[in-house]
């Protein structure tokens, strides 16, 4: 997941893998909040994103659609994003500390890396110019924090590739009723029904994938 400007931009080419060192290690952003203060709608939230946040926050999806997170386009598929106010990022407090930081987004976990899909798997890429700290180099594996790594990967790129699939149906599909039933129902079925506090997220997202493939089947 990537910030919206070119690659070429705030990339220098180099891969990075689980085990490699990278200069990411912001130190723990001691008196910095600037990239909770300057994104916009970037932060795009995946299912898994929305079921952390929902447990942290003792909210449905419904009830963080109210000032917590928004729905906007991204490359022609309609995606929840964290909703931002005059100060930046709706989750930053008053003293400039992410208040949800165990629960904080994908996006936000990685940062300043992003992820490159290429050829169905990706690789760590450092978005250079986006942090204004010096550094310093810390495994890729330690600065992710991603427990159940592996359960994490297959979901990420089930996850990638179903939402370029929707994107690339929305265009063939030239019916307007059928582009809404696809984008609406990606909504409801990853989003809308909660996944249940004690639920295994990575069993029933798949459950869920297979629920949607039907409705894709349905409506195409
Ligand atoms: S810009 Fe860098 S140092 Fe500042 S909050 Fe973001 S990651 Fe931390
Ligand atoms: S969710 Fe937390 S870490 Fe992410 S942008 Fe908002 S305040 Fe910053």
């Amino acid at each position: 997941m990537l910030r919206q400007e070119s690659l070429d931009e705030i990339w220098d080419g180099r891969r990075y893998g689980l085990n490699d060192m990278v200069r990411a290690d912001s130190g723990g952003c001691k008196n910095c909040s600037k990239c909770c203060e300057t994104m916009t709608d970037t932060i795009i939230l995946g299912p898994l994103d929305i079921f952390r946040i929902e447990k942290k926050l003792n909210k449905s999806f419904e009830e963080l659609l109210d000032g917590c997170i928004k729905l906007n386009m991204h490359d022609g598929v309609i995606l929840p994003s964290v909703a931002s106010n005059e100060k930046g990022c709706v989750f930053l407090s008053g003293e400039k500390r992410c208040t949800i930081h165990d629960s904080r987004p994908d996006f936000c976990r990685l940062f300043p890396l992003g992820r490159l899909y290429e050829n169905g798997s990706y690789s760590y890429i450092l978005q250079f110019g986006q942090c204004p700290k010096s550094c310093s180099k810390v495994k890729v594996k330690k600065w992710i924090d991603t427990p159940e790594y592996e359960k994490n990967r297959e979901y990420i790129l089930a996850w990638h590739g179903l939402i370029r699939r929707v994107g690339e149906l929305v265009v063939q599909l030239d019916d307007e009723s059928r582009q809404k039933s696809l984008l609406m129902g990606l909504i409801q079925v990853f989003y809308g029904e909660s996944y249940g506090e004690n639920t295994d997220f990575y069993t029933e997202f798949a459950a869920r994938v297979e629920q949607f493939e039907k409705n894709i089947t349905d409506i195409i």
